[in-house]
């Protein structure tokens, strides 16, 4: 399945914002909420929907409503800068955790908690703001798969060439939506030119 690249100038601004180390985590926060409005518009872009009537103040009229329900997996700490986006747009969204941290020289994902709602009729939001190495959005994807997942996308902000090929590999069915596609991953692991550690920047640490 291809990656979705936003092609938006507001989201481009938004993302430029998120790139700038000079942004300090409370607008960070607010920033990274903002284009997650972007990004879980466009992961629920091709969602099935069913006819409902409804009654205007003027006259009876055909609307539609989401057929499926929507769940969120916040890959932590960093998928919980998308979180809020999606609680306001779809206010009725079941919301699970994947706990899974990068072991800093081998990059490999090191899980550590999980808790997941029903995922079986749902279309399931993975919140992974960088997809690096795709180790730790390969894993959360088994994961929900083990959990009964049968339709899932992938939301990032930025991405790795590596990280998209590694899912490709892995998962080549599940959607993936960024805000851009970067060079590279550097030696470290980290997206270049990227914004940083997400988790870092979100929430202060160091
Ligand atoms: N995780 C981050 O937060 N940033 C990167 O560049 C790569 C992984």
């Amino acid at each position: 399945m291809p990656i979705t690249i936003l092609d938006h100038p507001l989201a481009a601004d938004l993302l430029t914002i998120l790139r700038n180390k000079e942004t300090a985590p409370p607008q960070f926060r607010q920033i990274a909420e903002r284009l997650g409005y972007l990004l879980v518009a466009e992961a629920l872009s091709d969602m099935a929907v069913d006819e409902v009537e409804i009654e205007t103040p003027l006259e009876p009229a055909t609307g539609t409503q989401l057929h499926r329900p929507v769940v969120a997996v916040a890959v932590l700490r960093a998928g919980l800068g998308l979180l809020h986006s999606v609680l306001t747009l779809v206010p009725d969204v079941a919301i699970g955790f994947a706990g899974v941290q990068r072991d800093e020289e081998t990059a490999e994902p090191m899980e550590y908690y999980n808790k997941f709602p029903e995922l079986g009729s749902a279309r399931v939001l993975i919140l992974e703001p960088m997809l690096a190495t795709g180790g730790s959005l390969s894993w959360a994807v088994d994961k929900v798969k083990e959990n009964g997942a049968r339709d899932i996308v992938a939301v990032c902000v930025v991405a790795a060439p590596e990280g998209v090929a590694a899912m490709e590999e892995s998962h080549p069915e599940v959607r993936i939506v960024a805000a851009a596609l970067d060079r590279e991953l550097n030696p470290n692991f980290y997206i270049a030119p990227g914004l940083g550690d997400m988790g870092d920047r979100l929430f202060g640490t160091l």
